[in-house]
């Protein structure tokens, strides 16, 4: 119990690596920075702790090592692992998290798949994870809670240690009332999210859902609504709000809902954009492409990202503009994160099946209009492709923020490429220049990617430094600061490095 700080968060905050028989715990860079941000607040605090899962076998092993102790650049933390056996894995995170609770988020009711649900053990590690932070967190301390994975904690911690201060922050969107409760747990989630302190989402139409949701089951009382702040209500967007909620009564508690967008670190993107390797790269992928211009697409296998409905469009513009023939190439990097589950392993496999269709009726011997990639790329080549990419397509159907689009921005410090978004991506509510696309609609999604490769130099500069102000003011930084700033600098000063 001694800690000001906790982070609560599924995965470890760094990557475990066996050199000589001997574990060492490296810094897993992950190139939209989350967890580097988070660990940055553990040089603010006397003493910080990170509470993860970690697979294990057997629970009951002795020489699991279920607490340690790091000491890397960020200062000294505590880290408690949960051992989850593999079935618990699956249970809670496979399952209910990714089959159950990950389609409702997105608004896809007809995926939603609750015969395997097993509610008991999704309460059970809940439970574990809010008995390790209870343990950890010093009187008074900040608990921060992050993601849908982890829905019950904040209630069951409220239960445990009524003295500590609870945030919580969802990483997915937040559906409203009429799909939500498609859930049979709702109310149970709903109580435990109005058990924090604050409440973080990406975008003001989140927190108004997540509102909608709780009066619908519960007596919650809107004590404070606030116009959006401009920055978060762009006009092209098909997520944006007039005015948000920013304080809820609830069992005589008051609740504080805020909007923030998760960014991407920039500092970090524009360093590995102006590097010497990366400019090799790009070099080489012009040399490829020739005079003509390519296009990139970046996500996760899953049906929220909307490829298939992107390769279509593709076809389309292809068979409807023959000048483009042999001068375009897509590169499609379609990653699958979560193997194993068949709903993820069709999409893939449909996607294999139309791009080899498409390739099939217009490619040639020299030319393949479609690049479909299914392995991960390292992050410091996905920057060589954002820097010579004419355009990034980004088309999601439905995407809590979306950061493959702000990091292609955040590359273009030669303030060159177009960005074509989903109106149906979080970030869309920040990025007002990019050039909108409607997922759902033949004709927008046509016209906006024609319009894209047409656009001349000097609209594409234009756009891309006004998505560049916003994707470098509202970074990474922005965010953790939003969000730990409800608490005050009492627990958490100021960063002195600033
Ligand atoms: N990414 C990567 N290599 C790939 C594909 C994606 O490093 O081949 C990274 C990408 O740079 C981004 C993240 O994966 O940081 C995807 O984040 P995003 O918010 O766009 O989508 P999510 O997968 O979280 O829904």
């Amino acid at each position: 119990m001694s800690s000001n700080l906790v982070i609560v968060y599924h995965r470890q905050p760094y990557e475990e690596v066996e050199v000589d028989g001997k574990i060492e715990y490296r810094e897993n860079k992950s190139p939209n920075g989350i967890v580097p941000t988070l660990k940055s607040f553990f040089g603010r605090v006397d003493k910080g702790a990170w509470i993860a899962w970690k697979h294990a076998d057997d629970p009951a092993n002795p020489d699991f090592e279920r607490v340690i102790e790091i000491d890397d650049a960020y200062g000294k933390y505590t880290v408690s692992r949960l051992p989850l056996t593999p079935e618990q894995v699956t249970s809670f995170y496979h399952v209910s998290s990714k089959e159950a609770f990950w389609p409702i988020l997105h608004g896809f009711k007809e995926r939603y798949n609750y015969d395997p649900v097993d509610w008991p053990t999704f309460r059970e590690v809940n439970w574990a994870f809010a008995e390790a932070a209870a343990a950890e967190a010093a009187e008074g301390a900040v608990v921060w809670v992050h993601d849908y994975n982890l829905w019950l904690v904040p209630g069951y911690l409220r239960t445990l240690r009524p003295d500590v201060k609870i945030s919580f922050f969802h990483h997915t969107p937040f559906p409203n009332a009429d799909i939500f409760n498609v859930l049979p747990w709702r109310k149970e989630i709903l109580e435990s999210l109005l058990a924090c302190d604050v409440v973080g989402f990406h975008i003001p139409r989140y927190v108004n859902n997540f509102v909608s949701a709780a009066r619908s089951l519960l007596e919650v009382e809107t004590l404070k609504r606030e116009k959006v702040k401009p920055e978060l209500a762009s006009e092209t967007s098909a997520l944006s709000e007039q005015s948000v909620v920013t304080e809820v009564g609830f069992d005589g508690r008051t609740v504080r809902l805020q909007a923030s967008p998760v960014g991407v670190d920039v500092e970090y993107i524009e360093q590995l954009a102006s590097s010497d390797k990366t400019a090799a790269k790009v070099k080489e992928i012009k040399q490829e492409i020739g005079d003509g211009q390519l296009i990139l697409s970046v996500g996760r296998t899953d049906y929220t990202k909307g490829g298939i409905e992107q390769l279509e469009s593709f076809e389309r513009l292809l068979e409807s503009r023959p000048d483009l023939r042999g001068k375009v190439r897509l590169m499609h990097v379609s990653v699958a994160a979560n193997s194993n589950m068949t709903a993820y392993e069709e999409i893939q496999r449909d996607l294999e099946h139309l791009a080899g269709k498409i390739n099939g009726r217009y490619g040639s011997f020299e030319w393949q209009p479609i690049a479909l990639i299914s392995r991960p790329v390292p992050f410091e080549d996905l920057v060589a492709y954002y820097r010579a990419a004419d355009v990034a397509w980004i088309t999601p159907l439905a995407d809590g923020m979306n950061l493959v689009c702000k990091e292609y921005c955040a590359a273009r410090t030669d303030e060159d490429g177009v960005l074509v978004l989903s109106e149906f991506a979080g970030a869309a509510v920040e990025l007002a220049a990019a050039v909108p696309a409607n997922p759902f609609s033949h004709k927008s999604m046509d016209g906006a990617i024609q319009f894209a490769l047409d656009l001349p130099l000097e609209e594409r500069r234009g756009r891309m430094i006004s998505n560049r102000k916003m994707v470098k003011l509202q970074d990474i930084r922005f965010w953790a600061e939003d969000q730990m700033q409800a608490f005050g600098d009492e627990v958490l000063p100021a960063d002195i490095a600033d």
